[in-house]
């Protein structure tokens, strides 16, 4: 009987309409995709998962969101669980990327498309794809700034004492930002102008495991004492991280910088965090390093939508970034330099922090 058939029809259509109304994905629902971020005791990975999840269940994906607490076994899990549940992305920003090829490699084998989110995943050939920032201009842009900063509050005690800090050395980003750094900073430590009076260079020696503050902190305590003992002074740190720079500033308030005759240090640092915005327009940090998280986020979800879709996306670099085993297609997007003369351009009228939360 055609007219009930066309009931059960209509009563279907209606059945999938209100369960997709139910999970919010009333438009279609496109499928699932996993996101796996790092930590949340950095505010960036916060805003970078919820900016991610919006922009996909805008467009109709169902979203999975973990963060791993910089705990390595802890993310293979929750990568390996959203694999099991059948994801058909995954975006990841990985602890330790070299840690997931198994895990990559079966979701390859399921059709999976994998994203290295921010940070390259190392010796896999799954990967399709990395949207990122222009890491090594990161580097220049803190090392640009450290000069600027030296020129302004120490032009005339040249040479300048620096002290060197990288990020963790499991993170590929990490060997982007020190390289950018040093290739500003090295002709200048070749020509006199500055000295690294600690000794310390090179990835094997200043990188932070785990971008730890503390362990920062601790570096620079040492350091300190092991060489500034003798009336020198430190005049610059090059820090890779918002939570780095925290930690060396600690460390340097400590043993008395910025009371007396210690005049206080040129420090970088990146991503714009809410507490080192604030340290900037208090002069106790000079500069960070702007990446609009939100930027990555919705170029991300629109890369997802398009493959998935089974377009190929364009504009993307084929050059900058071999994983090891592949030059993984990638996206850099701009990085800009943050100072107490711009904070309010770049920052807040750009709506990425409100001006309250600076107060
Ligand atoms: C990111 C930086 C961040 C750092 C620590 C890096 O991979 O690119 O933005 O400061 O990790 O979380």
């Amino acid at each position: 009987d055609v007219k009930v058939l066309k009931t059960i029809a209509t009563l279907f259509a209606t059945g999938a309409l209100l369960a997709s109304a139910a999970t919010g994905a009333f438009a279609q629902d496109k499928g699932q995709v996993g996101i796996a971020m790092p930590t949340q005791s950095s505010l960036r990975w916060i805003s970078d998962g919820n900016e991610l999840k919006t922009a996909l269940e805008g467009m109709g994906y169902t979203v999975d969101l973990q963060y791993a607490e910089d705990d390595i076994p802890n993310q293979l899990a929750q990568i390996e669980n959203m694999v099991t549940k059948g994801v058909k992305a995954l975006v990841i920003a990985s602890i330790d990327g070299t840690t997931l090829s198994a895990v990559l490699q079966q979701a390859a084998d399921q059709g999976v498309k994998v994203i290295a989110y921010d940070r390259l995943i190392r010796e896999s050939a799954n990967v399709d794809y990395y949207t990122t920032f222009d890491n090594f201009q990161v580097g220049v842009l803190q090392a640009n700034s450290l000069v600027k900063g030296l020129e302004e509050r120490f032009g005339d005690q040249k040479p300048w004492n620096v002290e060197l800090f990288g990020g963790s050395p499991d993170d590929n980003n990490a060997f982007f930002f020190y390289d950018g750094a040093m290739a500003v900073l090295q002709p200048m430590i070749d020509a006199g102008d500055i000295v690294i009076k600690s000794g310390q260079m090179g990835m094997e020696q200043v990188g932070t495991l785990r971008w730890d503050g503390a362990v920062a902190q601790a570096r620079m305590d040492n350091i300190l004492s092991a060489n500034y003992s003798d009336g020198s002074r430190v005049h610059g740190v090059l820090a890779p991280y918002d939570g780095l720079s925290r930690g060396i500033i600690s460390s340097l308030r400590g043993v008395g910088y910025g009371s007396g005759d210690l005049a206080w240090p040129i420090i970088t640092g990146q991503d714009a965090e809410v507490p080192s915005v604030k340290a900037i327009i208090a002069g106790e940090q000079y500069s960070t390093v702007f990446k609009d998280t939100r930027e990555l986020a919705q170029y991300t979800a629109q890369l997802i939508d398009t493959v998935l879709s089974g377009q190929e996306p364009g504009g993307l670099d084929t050059k900058t970034y071999d994983n090891g085993v592949k030059v993984v297609p990638s996206i850099l997007l701009t990085p800009y330099e943050v100072d107490a003369t711009n904070y309010k351009e770049r920052v807040i009228d750009s709506g990425y922090i409100k001006e309250e939360e600076l107060q």
